[in-house]
C-alpha cells in the first residue's frame, strides 16, 4: 500500500478509511492498560498524526518499547474520528513496521526546545524540527512563487556561470577557483600561483549573475536568474552568508522607477503566495519566533513601498536625533542599523532609496545629470534592512567606459560586456534579491544562518 502523506490524511481521510502513514516518531505515551500514543509526523506539514497502537497489535509488547521519539515507523490501521478538541482524526493501527530505532540516550532531538546554536551544529538532523520543517516548507513555496510571478509575466529562466572571471560588484570578495589536488598541493606548494589556477588561467566564483543576464536581456528580453552566488567577505553578521541564493531579473526598456515598481510588485505577490500557501507554518512563526510577524507581512501586502532619494533618507537619519554606531555623512554606504531605523521606527513599512552617491556604488549603474548620483536603488524592510539592490544599467558606451576606468577596471577584460553597449545598445534596469534575506523577514529569524539548508560561513561547510 502507498503512503498517504500526514497532512493529506489530516484534511481528506474520512472515518472508515484504512490508510498507512510512514514517518518519524515524535512523542510516544503509554497508557496503563495496554495501548500506546504516538505522534507521529513525515514533513509534510507541522501537525502530527496521533495513532493509537494498542496490544492486539501483532509485535506490541516486543516492539513498543523500542518506538521512541526519532524512530522511522510505518503504519497500516482505520481512520476515527479524534476524541480530542484539536485534531479531526487519529489512526488507530491495524499493523505496524519499525525501520530505525532511535536510541534515547543518544538522540540529541529530545522533546525539548533546542537552541538555534546549537541545531546549527546537527544541521543534519534540524530539519526534523517544528521550526526547520516550517522554514523549508516556507522556502520552498517562496521559490516556487518567484518562478511563479516571472513565468506568468513572461520572463525567461536562465542560468548564469558560477565559476566566471567578472567582479560585478567591483568589491574584490571573490572565492578564487583552483585546479589544486592533493598531489599537486604535496609537489608544488609554494610555487602555485593561485589567482591563474584555472589551468592556467584566472576564475572565481559569481558574486552575481546579472552582467551575463543582461546578456540575455538584451536578446531575448525579460529574463531572471535564480542561483548560488558566493561572496568571500569575512564578516559574521547575522544577515551575510558566503553562499547564499540570488534572483536576479533583468529586464529591457526598464527605467529606475520601472524597476521599482516591479520590485515591489515582486516582493509584495511572493509573500502574499506565501501567507496563502503556508498558513499553518506562518502562524507557527507568529506564535513561536514573532508575535508581530503575521502583522508585518500583512502590512507589507497592504500598503505601497514609501520611496525616497538618498539625499533625503540620510537628511531623516541625520535629524533624527538617534545614537547610532556610526553616524552617517552624505556620501557613505547606510549600514543595517540606518535601514532598520527607517523601516522599523520611521516609515514603520518597506522603503526603496534611490539615488545613491555615484562613489559608493559599481561602474554599471546608470549615471545621474547631477554628475553625483547613479540610478541605483535599494529596498529596505522592517527586521532584516536591505533585501534587494538594482539598478537602471548604463547603456551609454563611453559614460560606461569611463565608470569602469574610474573603479579600477580594465574595460579590455569585460569587452564582451561593452559590446552589448557597442552594438543595439538600449535602456535597461534590473535587480538581485537576496533569497535568504526575503526567508529572514517572511519568518522572523533574527539569524540567517537558520533561513538555508547548509549555512556557509566564515570557517564553517563542514555540512
Ligand atoms: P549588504 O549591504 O547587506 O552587504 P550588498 O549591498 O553588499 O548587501 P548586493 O551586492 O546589493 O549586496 O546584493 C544584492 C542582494 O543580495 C542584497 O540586497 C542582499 O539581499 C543579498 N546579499 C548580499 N550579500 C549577501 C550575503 N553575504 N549573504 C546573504 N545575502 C546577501
Ligand atoms: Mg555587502
Ligand atoms: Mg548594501
Ligand atoms: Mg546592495
Amino acid at each position: 500500500m502507498i503512503r498517504t502523506k500526514i497532512k493529506t490524511a489530516l484534511s481528506t481521510a474520512q472515518p472508515g478509511e484504512t490508510i498507512k502513514v510512514s514517518g518519524w516518531v515524535r512523542t510516544r505515551r503509554d497508557s496503563k492498560s495496554g495501548f500506546s500514543f504516538v505522534e507521529l509526523n513525515d514533513g509534510s506539514c507541522m501537525t502530527n498524526l496521533q495513532i493509537v497502537i494498542d496490544q492486539n497489535v501483532p509485535d506490541y509488547e516486543a516492539t513498543i518499547k523500542d518506538v521512541n521519539t526519532g524512530a522511522s515507523i510505518s503504519v497500516t490501521g482505520k481512520v476515527n474520528e479524534s476524541p480530542g478538541k484539536n485534531q479531526r482524526i487519529e489512526l488507530h493501527a491495524e499493523s505496524f513496521v519499525l525501520y530505525g530505532t532511535a536510541d534515547p540516550d543518544t538522540y540529541p532531538l529530545q522533546k525539548k526546545r533546542h537552541s538555534f546554536e546549537f541545531l546549527r551544529e546537527i544541521a543534519h538532523l534540524r530539519p526534523r524540527t517544528n521550526t526547520f520543517g516550517a522554514i523549508t516548507r516556507v522556502r520552498n513555496e517562496a521559490a516556487a512563487a518567484i518562478h511563479r510571478f516571472f513565468q506568468t509575466r513572461g520572463f525567461v529562466y536562465i542560468q548564469t556561470p558560477i565559476i566566471t572571471t567578472s567582479d560585478c560588484e567591483g568589491a574584490g570578495e571573490m572565492f578564487q577557483v583552483t585546479t589544486l589536488n592533493l598531489e599537486r598541493l604535496a609537489q608544488v606548494k609554494t610555487e602555485i600561483d593561485f589567482s591563474q589556477d584555472f589551468f592556467g588561467k584566472p576564475a572565481s566564483l559569481t558574486v552575481s549573475g546579472q552582467l551575463e543576464a543582461e546578456i540575455f536581456a538584451t536578446s531575448i528580453g525579460e529574463c531572471y536568474t535564480f542561483g548560488p552566488t558566493f561572496r568571500a567577505e569575512n564578516s559574521n553578521t547575522s544577515r551575510h552568508l558566503a553562499e547564499f541564493w540570488m534572483i536576479e531579473p533583468e529586464m529591457p526598456f526598464y527605467d529606475l522607477q520601472d524597476n521599482m515598481a516591479l520590485a515591489e510588485s515582486f516582493v509584495r505577490t511572493v509573500i502574499s503566495d506565501v501567507l496563502e500557501n503556508c498558513s499553518e507554518d506562518m502562524e507557527f512563526f507568529n506564535q513561536r519566533i514573532d508575535n508581530t510577524t503575521l502583522e508585518t507581512l500583512t502590512n507589507i501586502t497592504s500598503h505601497e513601498f514609501i520611496q525616497i532619494s538618498y539625499t533625503e533618507a540620510i537628511e531623516i537619519v541625520k535629524s533624527s536625533g538617534k545614537k547610532f554606531d556610526y553616524p552617517i555623512e552624505w556620501g557613505s554606504d547606510m549600514q543595517s542599523e540606518h535601514e532598520r531605523f527607517l523601516t522599523e521606527e520611521y516609515f514603520k513599512q518597506p522603503v526603496i532609496v534611490y539615488n545613491y552617491p555615484r562613489t559608493i556604488k559599481p561602474f554599471y549603474m546608470r549615471c545621474n545629470d547631477d554628475g553625483k548620483t547613479v540610478c541605483a536603488m535599494d529596498v529596505l524592510v522592517p527586521g532584516v534592512g536591505e533585501i534587494i539592490g538594482g539598478s537602471q544599467r548604463e547603456e551609454r558606451y563611453d559614460v560606461l567606459i569611463d565608470r569602469m576606468k574610474e573603479g579600477g577596471l580594465n574595460p579590455d577584460d569585460y569587452w564582451w560586456y561593452t559590446d552589448l553597449r557597442k552594438y543595439g545598445t538600449v535602456p535597461h534596469s534590473g535587480f538581485g534579491l537576496g533569497f535568504e534575506r526575503l526567508i529572514q523577514l517572511i519568518t522572523s529569524m533574527t539569524n540567517i544562518r537558520d533561513c538555508i539548508p547548509f549555512p556557509r560561513t566564515p570557517k564553517n561547510a563542514e555540512f
